[in-house]
């Protein structure tokens, strides 16, 4: 066989771009440089009421929809963590944030929360649920209220922000709702039933309001995560221990994802690009749950070793 001629170069080359990561950082900081994918002004106008958007995928996910002309408002329970993000996040895309503390599990504070941003914007268009905790422990060693702490955080979080958005605003002006989940329940991932458990309730959720709520024209979608660099949840999860032992051969894509691509394929289920999309979960994972191994030793090596 001869070289290829060169439009079939050219035309693996785009190819191969299409699953090219774009940039990121590892830290919570803003991009040093952003190439825009999707139309600039895609969310020109709007607000996005993101909770967890200090840190990880939620402050990229709130650098992304600014970088696309939306507002936001971040919440989170450190006040001076949001404070600082938001500072961040408008020097680099010269959008305005909103930092407010709020307790996903305290609705009065989501209810205060949601009050205050809209005597500030007077609208707010999306919401992403983005709050969570997490941790790996095998079910026999996970406490009651361990188990119980995931559950409100998480599922009945997701529940009473959503709620709280849909009677003050989302139930006369529709809206768009993206939940953040796991891939975690659909093998049944060792040391995780606390977050799976949550996270496949929150999956289902997605259906029942997308289906009762839908009338009101808001839809409502999951986006499941795999493996992310620079996130707590990989520092936390075994995502370092993976990447020296190879362990990302095995996912299709062959790597670890990055926070810009879970922002981008936020920006597509809440944007109009996603108009007739709703009451489905998304998987962003580079193909990671249908191959990767359930190591059980390994996972309980790292759980001992990051509770030392
Ligand atoms: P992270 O930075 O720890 O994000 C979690 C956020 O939730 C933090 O900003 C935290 O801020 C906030 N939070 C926690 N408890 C809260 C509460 N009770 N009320 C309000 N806010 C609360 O972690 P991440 O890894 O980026 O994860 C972000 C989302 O992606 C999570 O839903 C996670 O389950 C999901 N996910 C991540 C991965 C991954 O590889 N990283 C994979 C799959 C799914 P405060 O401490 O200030 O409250």
């Amino acid at each position: 066989q001869g070289p290829l001629p060169a439009a079939d170069r050219a035309a693996m080359a785009e190819a191969a771009a299409a699953s090219r990561p774009p940039a990121d950082v590892d830290t919570d900081d803003c991009l040093r440089e952003y190439r825009h994918l999707f139309s600039p002004d895609i969310l020109a106008g709007q607000v996005a009421f993101i909770t967890g958007g200090g840190s990880g995928i939620g402050f990229r996910i709130a650098e992304i929809f600014m970088r696309h002309g939306c507002r936001t408002v971040i919440a989170s329970r450190n006040l001076q963590r949001v404070s600082e993000a938001s500072k961040k996040l408008e020097a680099a895309t010269g959008q305005q944030c909103l930092p407010l503390s709020i307790d996903v599990r305290q609705p009065q504070t989501i209810v205060a929360a949601v009050d205050e941003a809209l005597k500030e914007f007077k609208r707010i268009d999306i919401l992403v649920n983005g709050a969570a905790g997490n941790f790996l422990c095998p079910a026999a060693a996970l406490s009651f209220n361990a188990f119980k702490t995931v559950i409100d955080i998480d599922t009945i979080g997701t529940f009473n922000t959503s709620k709280v958005l849909f009677e003050k605003y989302f139930r006369d002006h529709g809206g768009v709702i993206v939940n953040i989940t796991a891939t975690l329940s659909y093998r049944g991932q060792a040391l995780q039933v606390h977050a799976g458990t949550a996270k496949a309730a929150i999956d289902a959720m997605t259906r029942h309001l997308a289906v009762e709520w839908g009338p009101n024209n808001i839809r409502v979608n999951s986006l499941a995560p795999g493996p992310i660099t620079g996130t707590e949840g990989y520092r936390r999860l075994g995502g370092k221990f993976a990447e020296a032992a190879s362990q990302f051969d095995m996912i299709p894509l062959q790597r670890a994802g990055n926070k810009t691509e879970i922002a981008h394929s936020t920006l597509y289920l809440a944007s109009p690009l996603s108009s007739y999309v709703t009451g489905t979960t998304l998987v962003v994972d580079g193909g990671s749950w249908l191959t990767s191994a359930n190591n059980f030793p390994a996972l309980l090596g790292i759980a001992s070793s990051s509770a030392k």
